[in-house]
């Protein structure tokens, strides 16, 4: 049933905003498979108005500066990618913990294989370490969860997968100011389109930069005179370093730690926009993860339960909001300090993570968003996707029920929820 739904949902993202080339999507059902002759004719349509897409951008091109033969030249060979058609199309079902996300970002095999780039890449990190004031250990962290230090990059046709983007579908609007800034790279960079790999949504190189982060921070690491993230990883990570810096990193300052939380603690200021002195933090009882008292500093910080009020607690900084800034995740930025904290011989996460949550599957997710507004809740757009209202609601409801308000949804809230719609006839 889940997998009918999923696809269901796919295939009413496809016909309601895409305009692809499926006329009749909304009133068939998705049993109703098109012969292969009416495939064929769809394709040939879609395919025609590609063609007349990338013929058309070309003015668009030419606005922005590219010349005609740079534009001719990178879209000489390209089609409609279906992979990437599909990648952009694909809605997960099941949003991934993220204790299983650190499983594999922060492997046993990765935090070895760091290790070893600290000291096979020693003289490069400590030059770049000494000019930005990025930890080595945090610059070798992004290597290794963006490409595994350099050896898991994907390798479509950048022009190929932006322009597949920026013809139609969801990303319209990210991929066509990459697009352009893709042609200004190869144009000024003189690379052969051939050499211009990248993942599906066009990032690329060994630290995964999309084409406008390239044109406004890319640097010359190892001074040969070019910029080439794809093959010299001090051209790379100093690229890398010049974003985090660029985004405030504070030299010298730790990106934060774990903690330990007194059970009477108010679980609505967990959260990444209540910051207080660490003094302060220190009066309401937060100690070490070692239980010790927290140190007297007047710096700010922040708690940050990324799995709720049963998993681990974190006291982070403004270096930590840093690396969202690099990629707006919380998963990924806790990938990415806590595996720096390990290639630098330091400890795992002490606390458990609560494993027994179930994932929670998107009806799941419209569920807690359509019970939480039937109980009278603000949450904002219907969409399966908890964000800031949707959290914040959750914790009014449960602190009126005497619960802590961490905002984390699980099936027992969900079930108790329902029981309530129930009780009262909504
Ligand atoms: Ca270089």
């Amino acid at each position: 049933m889940a997998r009918k739904r999923a696809g269901w949902m796919k295939w009413a993202v496809g016909a309601a905003g895409l305009c692809l080339a499926l006329p009749l999507a909304a009133a068939t059902p998705p049993e109703a498979v098109p012969s292969a002759a009416q495939t064929a004719a769809q394709t040939a349509a879609e395919d025609a108005k590609f063609a007349a897409f990338v013929k058309d951008f070309r003015h668009t091109a030419r606005d922005a500066g590219i010349s005609g033969d740079t534009y001719d030249l990178a879209t000489a060979n390209i089609s409609r990618n279906q992979r990437v058609e599909d990648r952009n199309l694909d809605q997960p079902e099941f949003s991934r913990p993220i204790w299983s996300y650190l499983d594999s970002a922060v492997s046993a095999q990765r935090i070895s294989d760091g290790k070893q780039m600290l000291l096979s890449y020693a003289q490069m990190l400590a030059t770049i370490e000494a000019k930005y004031g990025i930890p080595k250990e945090i610059l070798v962290s992004i290597w290794g969860n963006e490409t595994n230090y350099g050896q898991a990059t994907e390798s479509f046709n950048m022009i190929e997968a932006l322009t597949t983007l920026a013809y139609d579908g969801p990303r319209v609007d990210y991929a066509r100011p990459q697009l352009v800034a893709a042609l200004k790279i190869m144009q000024k960079q003189n690379y052969a389109p051939s050499q211009m790999t990248s993942s599906w949504a066009g990032a690329f190189g060994q630290t995964q930069f999309v084409p406008t982060t390239f044109l406004s921070h890319a640097v010359d690491g190892d001074g040969d005179g070019k910029i080439d993230l794809w093959n010299s990883s001090a051209d790379a990570l100093a690229s890398a370093a010049e974003v985090l810096s660029d985004a405030g990193w504070q030299r010298g300052n730790p990106w934060g730690y774990e903690v330990q939380l007194p059970k009477d603690f108010a679980y609505e200021d967990a959260d990444l926009d209540v910051t207080k002195p660490i003094s302060e933090w220190r009066k309401r009882g937060v100690k070490t993860v070692a239980g010790d008292a927290l140190p007297r500093g007047e710096e700010y910080g922040a708690v940050f339960l990324p799995a709720g009020a049963r998993g681990p607690a974190f006291m982070v900084f403004d270096n930590f909001k840093v690396i969202l800034k690099y990629n707006n995740a919380a998963s990924y930025a806790l990938a990415v300090c806590t595996l720096g904290d390990q290639i630098k011989n330091g400890a795992a996460i002490q606390a458990s993570w609560p494993r027994d949550e179930q994932p929670m599957s998107r009806d799941a997710r419209i569920a807690f968003q359509t019970d939480l507004q039937k109980l009278g809740y603000e949450v904002g757009t219907i969409d399966g996707v908890l964000g800031h209202k949707a959290r914040a609601a959750l914790r009014l409801y449960q602190k009126a029920h005497g619960l802590p308000p961490d905002g984390f949804p699980t099936g027992d809230l969900l079930d108790r929820m329902y029981i309530e719609i129930k009780a009262k006839g909504l």
